[in-house]
């Protein structure tokens, strides 16, 4: 159970920046293409952008406002050319003289990222580590809320993205690789985003491409030369978990994943690639442990998002998902153990005080909303798993995958699905599971065992505290000939069983 903490601590900030990079509705035809050139200053801590943009349909409106760093100074705006004037404020970009007819909108802008960097993981509660933008003289990393690059909300966008820096700096962002090219005192990195998102995110860094194609997935590895050992682990991992959750969840989302190296220690999650800390990367339990997780977020968190007014399941999913599931392939008593361990952490962490619903789970800022937003949401998961069967999970699931892609999904939204693919009703269950907190506490009472011809009976009471929840409770007698199991339906405070061995 070593390798619990960290990894959930790791991958906790996917909450926070993929939901800001939300796609567009698989059924959304308009969008906006951004061609963008971005020059980075490592020693200035400045990037300059030079971006062109245009729109998938000219009968479609220009937004009225743009987001844009509020960082930005030098903004200059020309609609097919022709110079116009905007407004900037708190980071809103409005540019009153902007056309319906105009067809290329260019923008360009300077702007200064310097939040300071964290050195250490060890005791961080808040997974985005302060950390919304650095150009820093180690590398760069732009999240998409930063708002590095122009957007407006409604308006997704794909992107050509040209990133020129300092030799050696490789830039990342979602999309395929194009290339990368070393131009004199320059590199210059190509990629091109075909998935429409609002905001997507930045990254760069002094490191060495790794690339194959696997499945018509690009997968690349973008580690330090000190790192360079781990690359072909990596590369291998990755291509088995792609294979593993393409069965079990449908396709692979995105184009490309990218496992990038990060100069301060994160484990962002994004959409089609994980941005890990460079000495996190080393820890041998990564690749088993975060490495899945953040692939499994490709499914949930990326493609399809959380509907965080009605609570976020992602976590939950995604660490049972990954985490859990990777224990019960490879040794069902290491899966046990993972059970138990939840089980644990919630009984200890978690009292009448702080426990709140799996629907009140936002994100998670403490061991208590973990054990719950996580811990318990795995476990729902597991015992919805239990009561449905294996078929009618996994074929939600991959519907789940299929029709919220783009879109946001909520608990209710779950349920349907769930629903669909069992045939059963499920209100109960969801009901007593994301609206009431807590947790049912069993006990057994007056049980007795007695010799009858030449089997053993066991009889007694299972009790549950008031209001009773619905339960399938699997009891298990271990005698010398062998286990003897069987599920008691429990509903009342109160139910009687009696179970006969051979
Ligand atoms: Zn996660």
């Amino acid at each position: 159970m070593k390798i619990l903490n960290f990894p959930l601590l790791l991958t906790a900030c996917l909450l926070v920046f993929s939901h800001l990079a939300t796609q567009a509705s698989a059924n959304e035809q308009f969008e906006i293409t951004h061609t963008l050139t971005v020059e980075l200053s490592l020693e200035d801590r400045q990037l300059k952008a030079t971006d062109h943009l245009t729109r998938s349909d000219p009968k479609n409106p220009w937004p009225l406002f743009w987001h844009l760093a509020p960082q930005a100074t030098d903004i200059q705006a020309t609609a097919d050319g022709q110079p116009l004037t905007h407004q900037f404020i708190d980071g809103k970009l409005s540019l009153p003289e902007l056309l319906a007819t105009t067809e290329v909108l260019t923008l360009s802008w300077q702007a200064h990222f310097a939040d300071p960097i964290p050195e250490q993981t060890v005791g961080i509660e808040d997974p985005s580590y302060g950390v919304r933008a650095t150009i820093h003289e180690k590398g760069v990393f732009l999240s998409a809320q930063s708002d590095w690059l122009p957007s407006a909300a409604g308006y997704p966008a794909t992107s050509r993205l040209t990133v020129i820096g300092p030799r050696g700096l490789i830039a990342v962002s979602n999309g395929l690789l194009l290339g990368i090219e070393h131009k004199g005192v320059h590199t210059v990195s190509h990629w091109h985003n075909r998935t429409p998102q609002t905001r997507q995110a930045l990254s760069a860094g002094f490191l060495e491409l790794s690339q194959t194609e696997h499945n018509n997935t690009q997968l690349v590895i973008l580690f330090s030369k000190e790192n360079q050992s781990l690359a072909l682990s990596y590369l291998e991992a990755t291509r088995q978990y792609l294979d593993l959750y393409t069965e079990l969840l449908g396709p692979y989302p995105y184009d490309k994943f990218a496992v990038v190296e990060n100069f301060y220690p994160t484990g962002y999650g994004l959409p089609g690639w994980t941005l890990i800390g460079n000495r996190v990367l080393r820890l041998p339990f990564i690749l088993t442990s975060s490495l899945p997780h953040e692939i499994v977020h490709a499914w949930w968190g990326n493609s399809v998002g959380v509907d965080y007014g009605s609570g976020n399941w992602c976590e939950g999913l995604t660490t049972y998902l990954a985490d859990y599931l990777l224990k019960e392939l490879s040794n069902p008593n290491e899966a046990r153990e993972y059970r138990l361990k939840i089980l644990r952490d919630y009984a200890s962490l978690v009292n009448s005080g702080n426990d709140f619903p799996l629907r009140d789970f936002h994100s998670r800022h403490n061991k208590v909303e973990q054990a719950i937003g996580y811990g318990k949401a795995a476990m729902v998961f597991h015992m919805l798993r239990q009561k449905i069967g294996d078929q009618p999970f996994w074929l939600g699931l991959r519907q789940l995958a299929r029709d919220f892609s783009g879109e946001t999904a909520s608990w209710s939204d779950l349920q349907n699905i769930f629903e669909k693919s069992s045939g059963e009703k499920l209100g109960n269950f969801f009901e007593q599971w994301i609206d009431r907190k807590e947790a049912p506490q069993l006990s057994l009472q007056e049980t007795l065992h007695y010799q009858l011809n030449s089997n053993w009976v066991i009889e007694g009471k299972i009790i549950q505290q008031p209001p009773p929840y619905q339960l399938e409770i699997p009891l298990q007698i271990q005698t010398e000939q062998g286990n003897s199991r069987q599920v008691i339906e429990v509903e009342a405070g109160e139910t009687p069983f009696r179970l006969e061995t051979p």
